[in-house]
């Protein structure tokens, strides 16, 4: 009874990498493996829920109108460039549902977030994947993939390289006439967002969240950003409720407070200078990143990601291991920037494994 489509996506054993199970909740555990905001939504946005609960008998805004004006007006857009997706994951969805014809080629750096390959696999797409030298961006080499190809995802922070093209490098990509999907999901953290250009081309979508910087992750609100020709496809053919009544109030309300954002981006950028400097200080080789979380190469501490996350882990601190990422491998974790006090506690933690480690 599964479609051919299916069947071959579940034969290749594409899923989502979810994270080793532990006790996430226990009391005391920090964790620094989701990319969440460690400071959540601040107390204006709560009370907007707490008020619209009242009204969860009644379906939400169809056409969400407030909710992309209000985006509209964060990104410089006009509202008929921007439409809305339960997170941005139901966005690179509906992007391949719309884009993609059977077969079609997407490409897809490597290492990056497992949701672009599910999205391309699950609409009939074959990914065509690049493993970054170095974990860098090559604009030649990625012209070259970029034929053949019909749509890409690039993101910019990419997760979990920290890393993404320059805006010069992008213009001389979408000059290939392929479809660019840029994610921009952290990209409040690196403050260099292309979304207010993409309504100027014809081939660019940008893909944003209230998930990270916004600390939303839970009620699941997500946008794209692009030309109307391009946010008119998806428009016609998302649900019409695909996010529900009390996102869109708290996404609206997020945005008429933005000062509460920047004090959060500006604690994880200060935050995530500390960290890279301490856990370097401990020997990782820790990858410079402009997004909330670092990637790290642990074999400078005479391990591998498993047993040092293991270890971390029953000390109270959860932290991502990337050995079932494509593209990455054993050596390499990714460590979320928490607050202060979480920070601190990796560091010394990761530092009494290494005092364990000269009496093994
Ligand atoms: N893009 C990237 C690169 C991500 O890492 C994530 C979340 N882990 C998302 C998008 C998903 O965002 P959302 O919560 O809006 O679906």
């Amino acid at each position: 009874m599964i479609s051919k489509r299916i069947s071959e996506m579940l034969r290749s054993r594409a899923s989502y990498p979810l994270a080793r199970e532990y006790d996430v909740k226990a009391p005391g555990v920090v964790n620094l493996a989701s990319n969440e905001s460690p400071y959540g939504p601040s107390p204006h946005v709560l009370q907007a829920v707490r008020r619209e609960v009242a009204r969860i008998g009644l379906y939400p805004d169809p056409r969400a109108a407030r909710l992309k004006s209000a985006i509209a007006d964060y990104v410089g857009v006009k509202a008929e460039c921007v439409t809305i997706g339960n997170g941005s994951d139901e966005l690179m969805e509906l992007v391949c549902k719309a884009f993609l014809d059977s077969g079609d080629q997407v490409l897809i750096p490597l290492p990056t977030f497992a949701m672009y390959e599910l999205a391309c696999r699950t609409n009939g797409g074959v990914p065509k994947f690049l493993s970054l030298p170095d974990f860098e961006w090559p604009t030649e080499k990625l012209k070259r993939a970029l034929v053949g190809a019909k749509l890409a995802f690039f993101g910019r922070p990419n997760n979990p390289t920290g890393n993404g093209i320059t805006l010069e490098e992008l213009r001389d990509l979408l000059g290939c006439g392929k479809l660019i999907v840029i994610d921009e999901a952290y990209v409040e953290f690196a403050g260099n967002s292309v979304a207010k250009l993409a309504p100027k081309f014809e081939n660019l979508l940008v893909l944003r969240t209230f998930s990270k910087a916004f600390g939303l992750a839970g009620l699941r609100v997500g946008y794209a950003v692009g030309n109307p020709k391009l946010i008119g496809v998806l428009e016609g053919i998302r649900a019409p409720f695909n996010v529900n009544r009390i996102a869109q109030v708290a996404a609206v309300a997020a945005l008429s407070e933005k000062a509460y954002m920047y004090r959060v981006v500006n604690a994880v950028r200060k935050a995530r200078t500390y960290l890279r400097r301490e856990l370097s200080k401990q020997g990782l080789r820790v990858l410079p990143s402009n997004a909330n979380f670092l990637m790290a190469d642990v074999t400078p501490l005479g391990t591998d990601a498993t047993k040092l996350c293991d270890y971390l882990a029953r000390e109270g601190v959860l932290i991502r291991e990337l050995t079932n990422f494509k593209g990455a491998g054993p050596r390499w974790v990714r460590i979320s920037v928490g607050k202060p006090e979480q920070n601190e506690k990796l560091v010394n933690v990761i530092k009494k494994f290494k005092g364990g480690k000269k009496w093994l």
